[in-house]
């Protein structure tokens, strides 16, 4: 993609409506655009990013036996009354039609799953079944200073298992959260899974996974030694006690930022909407269902609070808007290298805009992609098709022929 053409803009100045560091980056390398609080529009680049993640979350979830749906996002109040949710939610959005009917925007989807999923179910044959869905999610949020890390409205995974037995259930959960482990590891990140209160929901036991940020907004305790992690809301340890669950370790405290989470729902909402099946002993009984959610938009302003420099964003290179940010210099002629990079099936944005070489580094450094290429008359006049290479996590540069670059950013 060609940077002039790109209708984006660097912009030189954080917004001043904005607090965090994901949100003033963001916006400042024209990835979103605040429409109000909690509330953003995504533009070409950070689309990109989006896509990014939501293909690795996709990937994972296929792999573990997720089907891929996609359900309303408006629903009826009577669903919400049935479960309780309608009275018991505080963030639940709410809204009202001309006509004075009250409906409430998803935040989480148990409400129409369960009984979608439940009208496919007759038998213990049809168990276990698996589905998710990737899709815009609402919460009627009293503040939303954090960017992306706090939506008003976000895009959320949100997957529903449906077991015949709790040992199928814990089977499954134990693979979900495994898969957790690894969509987080090939973001680029390091997530802690907490025991949490199953909130709203159930006093069942169920995880959340965190990342270590100053931008989060949960404090939690860790154990340096082995995996133990808890919120301080429900600790009843404190900083610099031993770990009581490997005896070696200590207790740090951190801030961290809610990534995900996975809940064992047990029987609530299959005997709330009283969908059954019939066992093997031909008994009609309730299935046990779980709940696995991932934060996609959430996640790409705690990619942001991680991976940034004074400069700008430090993209890691699975979710980048693209893999080389490509630079011509002085007026130098970049077209060839822009083919040749293109027709390799390299991802590519071009910075052919008429601007200074400092306007273009910075703008380079601001927007982070992983491969930094430069082109200029100087280069060009060495002969060999000569480019300069850089890392954008890195200081030094290379100069080398366009093959070698390439084989080197592959
Ligand atoms: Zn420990």
């Amino acid at each position: 993609m060609r940077q002039s053409q790109l209708f984006t803009k660097i912009e030189r100045n954080a917004p001043k409506d904005e607090a965090t560091v994901n949100a003033q980056l963001l916006a400042r390398g024209g990835f979103v655009s605040k429409l109000m609080a909690g509330v953003y529009s995504y533009l070409p680049l950070g689309l990109r990013v989006l896509n990014n993640i939501e293909n690795i979350v996709r990937e994972e979830m296929d792999a573990v036996g997720g089907q891929e749906i996609s359900m309303p996002i408006i629903h009826p109040k009577s669903i919400w009354m049935t479960t309780g949710g309608w009275d018991k939610i505080d963030v639940l959005f709410k809204v009202k039609s001309r006509t004075e009917k009250d409906y409430a925007l998803g935040q989480s989807e148990e409400e129409v799953v369960t009984p979608l999923v439940m009208k496919y179910v007759n038998t213990y044959r049809d168990l276990p079944k698996a589905v998710y869905q990737i899709n815009w999610k609402f919460r009627d949020e009293l503040r939303s200073k954090s960017g992306l890390l706090r939506g008003v409205e976000f895009l959320m995974k949100d997957m529903y298992s449906f077991h015949e037995t709790q040992e199928d259930f814990e089977r499954y959960f134990a693979e979900v959260k495994k898969a957790y482990f690894r969509i987080y590891e090939r973001l680029g990140l390091t997530a802690k899974a907490t025991e949490a209160s199953g909130g709203s929901f159930t006093q069942k036991i169920s995880y959340e996974f965190m990342v270590l940020t100053d931008a989060g907004e949960d404090d939690i305790l860790y154990c340096d030694a082995c995996e133990f992690c808890v919120n301080v809301e429900i600790a009843k340890e404190k900083e610099g006690d031993k770990c009581t669950r490997c005896g070696k370790g200590t207790l740090a405290k951190a801030k961290a930022s809610e990534v995900g989470n996975v809940f064992d729902l047990g029987q609530k909402f299959v005997k709330d909407f009283d969908v059954t099946f019939t066992d093997k002993e031909g008994n009609k009984r309730h299935p046990i269902m779980g709940c696995y959610g991932i934060g996609i938009s959430r996640l790409m302003g705690v990619i942001v609070e991680k991976y940034h420099d004074e400069g700008g964003i430090v993209w890691p290179g699975a979710v980048a808007p693209f893999a080389v940010h490509l630079l011509s210099l002085n007026g130098a002629d970049g077209e060839k290298i822009y083919e040749t990079l293109q027709n390799a099936g390299v991802k590519v944005l071009y910075d052919d805009r008429e601007a200074t070489p400092g306007e273009k580094f910075a703008s380079a450094d601001l927007i982070g992609i992983p491969w930094r290429m430069v082109v200029s008359p100087k280069l060009l006049a060495e002969g060999g098709n000569k480019v300069e290479i850089k890392r954008r996590s890195e200081k030094d540069s290379q100069t080398v022929g366009l093959e070698e670059a390439l084989k080197i950013i592959k």
